[in-house]
């Protein structure tokens, strides 16, 4: 113990994680089944090759298993796929301080001469173990010299002699070379496995942490077993005690992931404000931009990822608990929606690099991207297009007098009609006066007062402020909602008592189906309420249209001034995309 800053600080002998937990046997090793497997059944059928190449990104444990196997082949009880690591040579190998097992860093002993010193020494038996083994790492690094040097050793290698390299660039090493070597190929570590060997290393260590941290590690180390130890280690060193994940983001100063949540939201909800909030405390907690720009987008592209079904790819540098967020939040948003922002992002990537001033850059990409109109999701589309499409094909046909009944299973009777009205002569059917027409009585003008309307329901006296309230608010639903107008057409305001309208409808099944949508009565609603100025109750009759031909002179006069409108397929697309006709 010593006194340093007035503190009592235990000095530890310390070995790093790295060394301390590197797998003693092929068990231990972080997945690379197969390659483990591969060496395992070679061993034990005796084959194992006199030069092998391992190749694969840093920290996916090329080393580890060429130690491994050096152990394998000089263990007192080998050769053996389970060395005993307690023999002489495991041990020496252990403490990297074996005599026949030489560990050569291919990047500083690259010259013509030093590999001829060990071709020299190759020739020599070995010391007390079957073979003498050379582990070159970064073997790629060898000049051309040095590896036309060891090509004629491994050319005729002498029996006692084994040589494994490893490489992170294959393709450098030559063909030469490659081609007397068995190569073995490891491939990135996925997150999750990672992190459950950082699990069992902090539960040996004592060390409480949350999963979350570990898999943040894993994440910024990209798949490297021994840069995530190492950034363990520096996390570990800062801290006594529980490591908060707060710590561990400060530790590596990286940026919490819920703030890409948090952003991309507020981007789809069009919450500009809200966004600007966020990067403004990202640009506070002193946060590259331009770093988080690339978060950003690399955000968005998983998102796609997920959206057109690839998800799978995404897991093995994703933990999955956050494969599962990202689920959640791209079911919320289209895939021309994520196409679109990635290319704005794109687009204006530049600028924010190159920018004095990246952050303003930024804050303008976010309110184009609010901006960017929200399309409908395909699916929402074809949902409403086989809505309409039920809907035109249940119609009732011309002239037939719907009961005022609550819509019910079709009866044999109105299946017969409907095949009735699809077949190809039903427009004959359906009477000279629909020549030209939709078949379809949406948009025709009822003259005159419906028959079934008993005279003491019809109002006397028609209110004059009741027929001009109600022309003036269809005028106003026209001009929002044509579809709605459209089946408003043959409509009577019968009655205003206080806070409630009552509107009888006459007219067929489909616009029956149409008003009696909740979008269609939350529209009318709205409409109604902002013109009465208070908050209105709509109470809707219905009667069949079946009053064709009636006596002009005695329509209700809403009914009578309304002209036809375009055909009710027309007004729902119109109604589904916010359109207007600006050519009729
Ligand atoms: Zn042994």
């Amino acid at each position: 113990n010593f006194i340093k800053h007035g503190k009592t600080v235990q000095v530890m002998s310390y070995l790093v994680l790295a060394r301390k937990y590197r797998p003693q046997t092929f068990e231990e090793v972080v997945e690379q089944k197969q390659v483990t497997l591969t060496l395992t059944n070679a061993i034990k059928a005796g084959r194992v090759a006199h030069a092998i190449l391992f190749s694969g990104p840093r920290g996916t444990g090329k080393t580890t298993i060429a130690r491994i196997l050096a152990k394998a082949m000089n263990c007192e009880k080998g050769p053996t796929p389970r060395p005993c690591n307690v023999c002489r040579s495991c041990m020496e190998i252990t403490a990297g301080a074996a005599t026949d097992v030489f560990e050569i860093d291919g990047a500083s002993n690259n010259s013509v001469d030093q590999v001829r010193e060990l071709r020299e020494n190759a020739r020599f038996m070995p010391a007390h173990s079957p073979y003498k083994i050379y582990i070159i790492d970064e073997v790629h690094m060898l000049s051309k010299s040095a590896f036309n040097a060891l090509l004629k050793t491994l050319e005729e290698p002498p029996p006692h002699v084994m040589f494994f390299f490893a490489t992170t660039e294959p393709h450098k090493v030559p063909v030469t070379i490659l081609s007397r070597c068995q190569r073995h190929d490891l491939s990135y570590i996925s997150i999750d496995p990672i992190v459950g060997h950082l699990e069992m290393i902090c539960g040996k260590e004592g060390v409480k942490i949350g999963k979350k941290s570990l898999e943040l590690i894993a994440r910024e180390t990209g798949g490297s077993v021994r840069d995530a130890l190492s950034l363990l280690d520096q996390v570990m060193s800062c801290s006594e005690g529980e490591i908060s994940h707060d710590m561990v983001l400060q530790t590596l100063g990286v940026l919490d992931n819920d703030t890409l949540f948090q952003l991309s939201d507020s981007v789809l909800d069009r919450d500009i404000k809200r966004a600007l909030e966020i990067l403004d405390n990202v640009y506070r907690s002193g946060h590259d931009i331009k770093k988080f720009y690339s978060e950003v987008m690399a955000h968005l592209r998983n998102l796609l990822v997920i959206k057109i079904g690839a998800g799978d790819e995404l897991s093995s540098s994703i933990p999955s608990s956050e494969v599962k967020r990202l689920e959640e939040q791209a079911a919320r948003m289209s895939e021309l929606f994520l196409t679109q922002a990635l290319s704005l992002m794109m687009a204006d990537e530049e600028k924010v690099r190159f920018s004095q001033h990246p952050r303003i850059v930024m804050e303008m990409v976010f309110v184009k991207l609010a901006k960017t109109a929200r399309p409908l999701p395909v699916d929402m589309l074809i949902k409403k297009i086989d809505e309409l499409k039920n809907e035109l094909s249940s119609m009732a046909p011309e002239n037939f007098s719907v009961p005022e009944v609550e819509p019910g299973p079709l009866t044999d009777e109105q299946d017969t009609r409907d095949k009735t009205f699809h077949a190809p002569h039903s427009e004959g059917e359906t009477g000279p006066a629909d020549t030209g027409k939709p078949a379809m009585d949406v948009n025709r003008v009822v003259p005159g007062k419906p028959d079934d309307m008993p005279d003491d329901k019809v109002p006397k006296v028609m209110g004059v402020d009741r027929a001009a309230d109600w022309e003036a608010i269809l005028a106003i639903i026209g001009d929002k909602h044509p579809l709605l107008a459209a089946n408003l057409n043959n409509s009577t305001l019968t009655a205003v008592k206080d806070n409630r309208l009552e509107i009888k409808v006459y007219g067929s099944k489909t616009n029956r189906a149409i008003l009696q949508r909740k979008q269609s009565l939350d529209n009318l609603k709205k409409i109604c309420s902002d013109f009465f100025k208070k908050e209105m109750e709509i109470s809707i009759t219905y009667n069949a249209n079946d009053t064709i031909g009636t006596d002009a002179t005695h329509g209700n006069t809403a009914a009578t001034r309304r002209r036809p409108g375009p055909h009710p397929m027309v007004l729902e697309v119109l109604d589904i995309f916010g359109g207007k006709i600006i050519n009729t």
